[in-house]
């Protein structure tokens, strides 16, 4: 199988946030259903309202700042 590769997948070490207004869900991949069940529209809808998912790295986590 090929190797998923769009903007609403993460790729490595990154984590891509939800591009919708208030929306703080970051994942691996931004799915379908979480557009459809957080926020009542399609995927490729979100899109064209608010554009694509951002990067955010998350590289060390249990490092806080002091
Ligand atoms: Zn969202």
């Amino acid at each position: 199988m090929a190797k998923i590769n769009t903007p609403w997948h993460a790729k490595g070490n990154e984590r891509i946030r939800c591009p919708f207004p208030d929306c703080t869900h970051i994942a691996e991949v931004i799915t379908k259903i979480h557009c459809r069940l957080e926020h009542g529209m399609e995927r490729h809808e979100v899109e064209k309202l608010y554009g694509l998912p951002k990067s955010v790295f998350v590289k060390h986590p249990f490092k806080a700042g002091s």
